[in-house]
């Protein structure tokens, strides 16, 4: 344990077990006091005298032979003195006691107990160290809630999925299934940010689980850790061949699970940001052209699954060419930025999508509207950029930056070869609002079974 995370006070043992008693005595600092109690009357009397900011360890084969009366009675006390507690099972003994005390305790599982013992007094010790500090950091910096990083675990082997999923649930959001068929279930209206995945499992062996997530664009991504028993040594090769990011071998040691999950998820942000850079447009802080198409790639698998209307803007600012001749660049590159966030209050929606396709035109692709909806969302576009009321002296008289707009709506398309066929069209159709005087829109609907037709005509 290092300098900053030192530990001091009390700890409770309730147990006989020399194995238990000596790892205790081989992972704590000399500032912690050992004792152990092997009689329930003694020990609801060192909890009570001697508990203050200390940590209690139960050994579950000690209190599975308590009645189950004096059980609720500990389990009582221990929740009225919110102690940090610790309950040291077998997976079977852990299955028995769960009901009661799972809300209440920790689990350490044998035979991994050696790294949890270390992993959870490290946790404990820091956990102490922050609470200590917390009315400095408060005092300094508002509190920075980041989103926890959501981790699915399959393993059909239930002490096991308990024991990683408490866990893993003090640092993430965890969702455990122990058939692999319902996570996979889950996993078409939810996603995660790494998973998992036990190799040996009936009906879906881990192996199958990850073929099926690499055919699905949504998914393919999502990092994998397969985990897998140490007899099985050459699974680890046949795990990475087939993508996995790493690969546990069991029994593991809680702390090593920790570590490389955080490696993981670390790698997994660092690509993230990485990627969301190339994907978005500088100036405006919209999509690029190239985040635009991957974004729409991947609302178009969705609404081609629910079968929803698609409609696709091309939106361009009239007489640019004149507003930087008469401002000058910089001052064109405000007024871009402008525009844009004009264009963001319209297509406010998750599902839609609008970006920078170059130079002064935006693209946007928004569903579940019909032709006269997609003609409201024309007027919402031209009226939110000459709301902004940009003055553009470069024209004739007193006038002001405006756009024209071209949509194009649809009943969802099959293939997504589509879209580039919507994206002409729309095309088409700003083509019209510019002809037709510009600060307008134009639009039109086409059916998909015209869409051959349409595009053979292009
Ligand atoms: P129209 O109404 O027909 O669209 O006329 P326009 O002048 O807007 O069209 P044109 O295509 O002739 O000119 C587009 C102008 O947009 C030319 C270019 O200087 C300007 N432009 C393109 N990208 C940027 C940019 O990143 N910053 C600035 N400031 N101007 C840009
Ligand atoms: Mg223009
Ligand atoms: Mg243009």
């Amino acid at each position: 344990m290092n300098q900053s995370t030192s530990l001091s006070g009390n700890m409770i043992v309730f147990s006989g077990e020399l194995k238990l008693m000596g790892l205790l005595k081989h992972s704590l600092p000399a500032s912690v006091t050992l004792w152990q109690v092997d009689r329930v009357d003694r020990l609801r009397q060192c909890v009570e005298e001697n508990l203050e900011g200390g940590i209690l360890v139960l050994d579950a084969t000690w209190i599975d032979c308590l009645p189950r009366d004096v059980q609720l009675e500990l389990v009582e006390q221990i929740r009225n003195r919110r102690c940090e507690t610790w309950l040291v099972a077998t997976p079977e003994m852990a299955e028995n006691l769960f009901a009661l005390w799972s809300a209440h305790v920790t689990l350490l599982i044998w035979p991994l107990v050696t790294a949890q013992i270390r992993y959870q007094l490290e946790r404990f010790a820091q956990q102490k160290h922050d609470a200590s500090g917390e009315s400095k950091l408060q005092l300094n910096a508002p509190e920075k809630r980041v989103k926890p990083a959501t981790i699915l675990l399959v393993d059909d082997y239930e002490p096991s999925l308990k024991a990683l999923s408490q866990l893993l649930e003090q640092e993430y959001e965890v969702v455990a299934f122990t058939e692999s068929p319902k996570a996979l279930e889950w996993l078409k209206d939810h996603s995660a940010d790494l998973i998992l995945l036990d190799i040996l499992m009936p009906v879906l062996s881990g192996y199958e689980f990850k073929k099926l997530l690499s055919r699905d664009a949504r998914l393919k991504d999502i990092p994998v850790i397969f985990m897998s028993a140490l007899d099985e040594a050459n699974d680890e090769s046949k795990g990475l061949g087939l993508g996995a990011v790493d690969y546990i071998t069991k029994p593991f040691s809680m702390a090593v699970v920790m570590a490389r999950v955080a490696r993981q998820l670390e790698v997994r942000r660092l690509a993230e940001a990485l990627i969301s850079e190339t994907l978005t447009d500088g100036l405006t802080g919209l999509l690029n052209r190239r985040g635009f198409e991957m974004k729409a790639q991947s609302l178009l698998q969705s609404a081609g699954r629910t079968d929803t209307q698609i409609t696709v803007a091309m939106i361009d600012i009239d007489h640019f060419k004149a507003y930087n001749d008469h401002y000058g660049h910089p001052k064109g590159d405000v007024c871009l930025k402008q525009v844009a966030n004009a264009l963001a209050k319209v297509f406010h929606r998750d599902t839609d999508c609008v970006a920078r396709w170059g130079g002064e035109e935006f693209v946007g692709l928004f569903f579940d509207t019909d032709h006269s909806g997609s003609q409201r969302v024309g007027r919402a576009i031209v009226q939110g950029v000459r709301e902004l009321q940009l003055p553009h002296e470069g024209l004739s008289g007193d006038e002001i930056v405006t756009v024209s707009a071209g949509l194009v709506t649809q009943d969802a398309p099959k293939d997504t070869e589509a879209l580039d066929v919507l994206l002409e069209l729309a095309d088409k159709q700003l083509y019209r609002a510019k002809e037709e005087g510009r600060d307008r829109y134009a639009s039109a609907s086409v059916t998909e079974s015209r869409i051959p037709v349409l595009k053979s005509a292009l």
